[in-house]
Order: structure tokens, then C-alpha cells, then sequence
């Protein structure tokens, strides 16, 4: 169950992505269990898990990150969006099979939907649909571990603090170069490069 207390603002070194991040992660959008729009009001890109198995320790729980998608389907050229992310199994539903779920949010420079913590009032960024679209994901820090939840509010209004806790560990320094791309170092030159590449 889920600890009481409030939550951390940010997560992860302020210096940047420390051992094991970042992690390269990609594939093509495949379908998931159509539960995350539907239910919680919370679109998940899904893809598939195999590349995670370079990473055996790698703990279940959410993480945040950057992603990338082919623009070849799209008119606009490939962005770098920030993003949540959770791994593994999931609890509330009893999950059986582990899954890579990705939510895109907004650019920084935009207003965040998920600030205003209102119940009932959240709104989660809802782009048009991109199923089979290559997407390529930069894993920077981990956020959380999995929690079982008492209600479905409660799992949304801690999905909707992730979203803010990414928002605000991306912000920083060290991580924001990986969306605008300025002052930030060779090496994050070329994931941002490798983000981009389809
Ligand atoms: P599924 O179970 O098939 O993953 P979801 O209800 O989780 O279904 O919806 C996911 C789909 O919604 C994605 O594959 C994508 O096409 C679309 N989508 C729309 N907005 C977003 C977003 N902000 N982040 C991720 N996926 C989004
Ligand atoms: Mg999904």
C-alpha cells in the first residue's frame, strides 16, 4: 500500500542521469489493454518490453524520461517530448505480463494539464492516436515504486503527481538539455541525436 506523507518535488542526482541511466529503449506503438485512456483518463504508449532485458535490475516502478516519434507519419520533424513512464508488473490490475507504458506529456514550455490537483478536474495531455509508430525512449531517473492503491483516485492522483515530479526533475540543468538541446554537453548531443534517428 501506498506510504502517507507528502512527496518528493524532484527525483535523482541534480548533477544528472546517474548509472543506469540513461536507458535506450524503442519500438514500434503496439496495443495495449486500452485500459489507460479508458479507465483512468491516462493515455500509455506501449511498447514492447523485450529491450528491458539488458536491464534484469532494473526495479519495477515509474520512471521519467524524453521521447521521440518517427515523423515520417506525422508532417511536423521529430520533437523531443518529456515523458512518464511505468515499467513492470501492475498491481491494481494484477498484471501477469510486465509492460513498458509511456505517457507523453506537453513541452516544458508549456502550462502542465496535471497542476491543478482538483479531484475529478485532471487533465492528462491527449494527443490523436499513434499506434505503429516507431518511438525512441531515453529513461533519465526513476521516480517511484509500484503501490497497490485503494481506489482508482488515488492511483490517478498519484499518476498525476509523477507527471509534476517529471516536469520538475526534467527542469533542471542537467536534464533540461535533453529537450532544447542548448548548453548541454557532446554526449547528450549524440542521444538527442540517437532520439531522433528513425
Ligand atoms: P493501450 O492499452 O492500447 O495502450 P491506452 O488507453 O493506454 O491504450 O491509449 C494509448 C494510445 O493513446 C497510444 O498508443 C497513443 O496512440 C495514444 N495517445 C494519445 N495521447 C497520448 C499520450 N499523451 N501519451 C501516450 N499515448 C497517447
Ligand atoms: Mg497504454
Amino acid at each position: 500500500m501506498r506510504p502517507g506523507g507528502p512527496r518528493d518535488p524532484v527525483t535523482g542526482p541534480d548533477s544528472g542521469p546517474e548509472h543506469p541511466f540513461p536507458i535506450k529503449l524503442s519500438g514500434p506503438v503496439i496495443k495495449g489493454f486500452g485500459r489507460g485512456s479508458k479507465e483512468l483518463g491516462i493515455p500509455t504508449a506501449n511498447i514492447p518490453p523485450e529491450g528491458l532485458s539488458d536491464y534484469p535490475d532494473l526495479e519495477v516502478g515509474v520512471y521519467y524520461g524524453v521521447v521521440a516519434l518517427d515523423p515520417s507519419r506525422f508532417t511536423s520533424e521529430a520533437t523531443i517530448l518529456p515523458a512518464v513512464l511505468s515499467i513492470g508488473y501492475n498491481p491494481f490490475y494484477k498484471n501477469t505480463t510486465r509492460s513498458v507504458e509511456i505517457h507523453i506529456m506537453p513541452p516544458l514550455s508549456s502550462p502542465s494539464p496535471t497542476a491543478d490537483g482538483e479531484a475529478g478536474q485532471v487533465k492528462f495531455n491527449k494527443l490523436p492516436d499513434f499506434y505503429g509508430t516507431q518511438l525512441n525512449l531515453l529513461i533519465l531517473g526513476y521516480i517511484r515504486p509500484e503501490y497497490d492503491y485503494v481506489s482508482l483516485e488515488a492511483l490517478v492522483e498519484d499518476i498525476r503527481i509523477d507527471c509534476e515530479v517529471a516536469r520538475q526533475s526534467l527542469q533542471r540543468k542537467a536534464y533540461v538539455g535533453y529537450l532544447t538541446g542548448q548548453g548541454c554537453s557532446e554526449v547528450v548531443q549524440e542521444q538527442r541525436k540517437w532520439l531522433t534517428s528513425f
